[in-house]
């Protein structure tokens, strides 16, 4: 990172040994730190990035972005930075089903294409222009370390950087460190958290992947996988093990990846002996209680973080930074109700996607007689209806954020699953599975009744509050005025 070391001086220079104050400080440069500090500065606001500085050449995390999340990086000004990666088109998923095997493409809709890259090719990029953006000062390699007040007014925290530490004063504090999300902590907010599995990549030769430009998922085996192209020959394959698992467990247990055609499997067998020490991720939910308190904001994975297998995880970075500026922009002069705009806009998507998320986990890992009848529909339903495997794209996408649209999917998917169970098996086999699948159904039933009745309510709170708000906000012109007026 050329470029950092210059941000890094010039910054420096500028806080050391000072109380500085800024409109916004953003604790995290990862994608959802990067957006929204371009968010924000676009709004005209000042805007310190502190970022730990992770070394992203090493970490097994987001490659494939969906079209939502293509669209969102352009509208913040970073077209540029996407046209330059060195990336690979998506065009939809590509799902393998195990025994017998079979494959269903499930395609975006018409004319739009994902992208799926190195994760330090995609993330790198952002930093380095978001650091060049007026407006921005980024500080690499320095880190949030407590906030030690954070009230209707603004927030104050402290924050190393070289060996020392320095206090700053912001109206506003954007929580962009990631899943586990010290800040969070520092906060107070609660949070929700389970640890799933195991997540192992290597790179193999990606012609041996059955379709090109698409994301592939191996379903139905002993684990379940995830491959896609990262660069021109080069193929990233995930897999996802039991917890604790380690790269010696998989090597010892070929078996493991009866899911994936013999020749991928063969190339994953030989990456596992040539790349001593594969990536290794834990895959995890972590849901914040809140996604806001005081003048404190949570977005990204600190906001809420569920297993990857949808690949939603930065498209859902990107959002919440437009969401926030959108927030910002209509609520200029009230940090509070912008915040209370920000939390609602973004709630029924990332109840989808959460949802959505551990749904499918469920259906394309688990091993009992529920989750086998589920796959049994989802294979039907797809292979019947074009119109469905579209849908489902959508909603694994996130193109589709309706809570009422995943629960009726779901609905037709136990629906296939119910018909294929009655052509498969005998009296006995359909009694077996179909309890635990009726099980399955209630919890996406559970979340759609829970969502539309959260949506009334914030909608008729919305109507109530509104007038006093209006009021409120009388005379404050933009954003940059309105934080100015506030400290
Ligand atoms: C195995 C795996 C595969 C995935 N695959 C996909 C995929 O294909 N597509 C997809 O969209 N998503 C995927 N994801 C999810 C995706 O990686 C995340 O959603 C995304 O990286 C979240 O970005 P973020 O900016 O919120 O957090 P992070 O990327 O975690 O960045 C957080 C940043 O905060 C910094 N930080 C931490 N603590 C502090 C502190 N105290 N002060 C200052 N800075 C701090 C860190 O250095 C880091 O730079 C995957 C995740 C995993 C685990």
């Amino acid at each position: 990172m050329a470029n950092s070391s210059k941000t890094d001086r010039v910054s420096h220079e500028r806080v050391r040994g000072h109380v500085v104050d800024v409109d916004v400080v953003i604790a995290g440069g990862g994608p959802a730190g990067c957006a929204v500090a371009a968010a924000l500065a676009d709004l005209g606001l000042s805007v310190l990035l502190v970022d730990a500085g992770v070394d992203r050449h090493k970490q097994l995390a987001g490659e494939l972005l969906h079209p939502p999340g293509v669209r969102d990086l352009r509208a913040l000004g970073f077209g540029d930075v996407v046209a330059a990666w060195p990336a690979q088109p998506v065009r939809g998923f590509a799902v393998r089903f195990q025994a017998p095997a079979h494959t269903l493409i499930l395609p975006y809709g018409s004319g739009i294409t994902g992208l799926s890259l190195e994760h330090a090719a995609l993330t790198v990029p952002l930093q380095e222009s978001v650091a060049r953006r007026p407006g921005v000062t980024l500080l690499s390699r320095a880190r949030v370390t407590a906030v030690d007040r954070n009230d209707a007014r603004g927030v104050r925290l402290r924050f190393s950087s070289q060996g020392a530490e320095h206090a700053i004063d912001a109206r506003l504090l954007v929580a962009a460190d990631g899943r586990a999300s010290p800040v969070r902590r520092m906060l107070g907010i609660a949070e929700h958290h389970q640890r799933l599995s195991t997540m192992l990549g290597v790179t193999v030769d990606s012609a041996c992947l059955p379709h090109p430009e698409h994301g592939h998922q191996f379903v139905g085996g002993p684990v379940h996988a995830l491959a896609y192209a990262i660069q021109p020959g080069v193929a990233r394959v995930m897999v996802d093990l039991p917890l604790g698992s380690s790269a010696s467990m998989l090597k010892a247990r070929p078996e493991l990846l009866l899911a994936l055609p013999s020749h991928l499997k063969a190339e994953v067998q030989r990456a596992l002996e040539q790349q001593p020490a594969p990536r290794m991720a834990s895959n995890d939910d972590w849901l914040a209680e809140t996604v806001w308190t005081g003048s404190a904001v949570l977005v990204g994975d600190a906001a809420a973080c569920c297993h990857p297998l949808t690949a939603s995880g930065m498209a859902s970075c990107f959002h919440d930074a437009r969401a926030l500026q959108e927030a910002l922009h209509r609520h200029p002069g009230h940090i509070a109700r912008a915040l209370e705009h920000y939390a609602n806009e973004r709630r029924p998507a990332q109840r989808t996607r959460v949802a959505l998320a551990s749904a499918l986990y469920s259906a394309f890992a688990g091993q009992d007689d529920g989750m086998w009848a589920l796959r049994m529909g989802l294979r039907r339903y797809w292979e019947r209806s074009p119109r469905g495997a579209r849908a489902s794209m959508a909603l694994l996408s996130s193109e589709e954020p309706r809570m009422r649209v995943m629960a009726r999917e779901y609905l037709r998917v136990v629906g296939h699953a119910f018909i294929a169970m009655l052509s498969l098996h005998g009296q006995g086999g359909r009694l077996r599975s179909a309890a635990p699948l009726l099980r399955s159904a209630g919890p996406p039933l559970r979340d759609a009744v829970a969502s539309a009745v959260e949506q009334v309510g914030s909608w008729l709170h919305r109507r109530i509050r509104r007038p006093v708000y209006r009021l409120a906000r009388a005379g404050w012109a933009s954003p940059r005025r309105a934080f100015a007026s506030n400290r």
